[in-house]
């Protein structure tokens, strides 16, 4: 039983960083307003998350780590309705569990103390008091210690710390409005604030040289397409100096890769950048839900629009008006 939930995990868990983004979309679930984020060797030896949201009552921490145990799904009308919650398929701890050592250490605001749960490769430990603040903690220790091909294929550190990094920056932008800590080895990486500002999440993130150097997005086409509205910041072409492309494209509030989204910035820009320049953009693009298949894979970012020509198109428009509104 434990081999095939091992082989489950590998859907779910390919690397530290898939870790990293079911546990914040835990929290965001959860309702967060503060999300510390924590790694230790590239999330390869220690990750830990904490939060505070409204956390886990001791009754149903075991659930919370089995198998298929999701609070999130009330019926199967749900699942067609598309569920508002981030995670809904009630598998990222019990899969994570069988590949780590989990502890899951929780205290709802209603709760005079909290409670810790262990799992260690797929065996479950015992509920044990814990002292805490409200909130959950997550703590995921030598993943992959029991699969060892898997632990195999994880890359140098670095490699590792960047793919975590990506995620984490991913879900700060996207939630601006929550506080976002990361560190790796004890060092600080970022910190959003979460005052809700777009502007102070990527100062905090990508640094003040590109913070100064956006330009504000704000697009809503006046007929009825398959867009509803295009909002976000790009870089200045005249100040952009960054040799790597930084592209943060959220479909819906979910943040998504489609190469689709990709190229039509980069097209916005034209013959604009300097060779070897890329655009920085954190762009947020609202289609009506029916309009989007998000689920093309669970553990993917990938996305397929209806009218894949009009989103393109739009895009395109809103950067290319937000370029020309700033006297280019
Ligand atoms: P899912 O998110 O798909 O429901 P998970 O395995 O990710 O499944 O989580 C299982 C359950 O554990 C969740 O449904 C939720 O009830 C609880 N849970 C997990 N993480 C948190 C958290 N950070 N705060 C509060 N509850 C949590
Ligand atoms: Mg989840």
């Amino acid at each position: 039983e434990q081999t095939v939930q091992r082989i489950a995990a590998g859907e779910v868990v390919e690397r530290p960083a898939s870790v990293v983004k079911e546990l914040i979309e835990n929290s965001l679930d959860a309702g967060a307003t503060r999300i510390a984020v924590a790694i230790e060797g590239g999330g390869t030896e220690h990750i830990r998350v904490r939060d505070n949201g409204h956390g886990i009552p001791e009754s149903e921490l075991s659930l919370a780590v089995a198998e298929h145990a999701t609070s999130k799904i009330n019926d199967i009308d749900d699942l067609d309705a598309g569920v508002g919650t981030l995670g809904f398929r009630g598998e990222a701890l019990a899969t994570i569990g069988a590949v780590s050592r989990l502890t899951v250490r929780s205290r709802p605001a209603d709760a005079a103390s909290g409670a810790e749960l262990t799992v260690d490769g797929g065996d479950v430990g015992e509920i044990d008091p814990a002292g805490c603040p409200v909130g959950t903690t997550v703590e995921v220790d030598d993943l992959f210690y029991n699969t060892p091909a898997r632990r195999k294929f994880l890359n140098r550190d670095r490699t590792e710390f960047d793919h975590v990094n990506t995620v984490v920056s991913q879900y700060a932008l996207a939630n601006p409005d929550v506080a976002v800590a990361f560190e790796h080895d004890g060092r600080e990486v970022f910190a959003t604030e979460g005052t809700g500002s777009l502007r102070s999440a990527v100062l905090a993130v990508y640094g003040r040289d590109v913070a100064e150097a956006m330009i504000e997005v704000d697009y809503e086409p006046d007929s009825d397409g398959p867009i509803a509205r295009i909002s976000g910041l790009v870089s200045d072409p005249e100040t952009t100096r960054s040799t790597r492309s930084y592209l943060a494209t959220f479909v819906n509030d979910r943040y998504v890769t489609a190469s689709l989204l990709r190229g039509a910035v980069v097209d916005a820009y034209g013959g604009q950048l300097a060779p070897d320049r890329y655009p920085f953009a954190v762009l947020f693009v609202d289609v009506p839900p029916g309009s989007v298949d998000v689920n093309v894979h669970p553990r993917k970012t990938e996305v397929r629009f209806d009218d894949e020509d009009a989103v393109e198109s739009a895009v395109r428009e809103a950067v290319t008006e937000a370029l020309l509104d700033d006297g280019l």
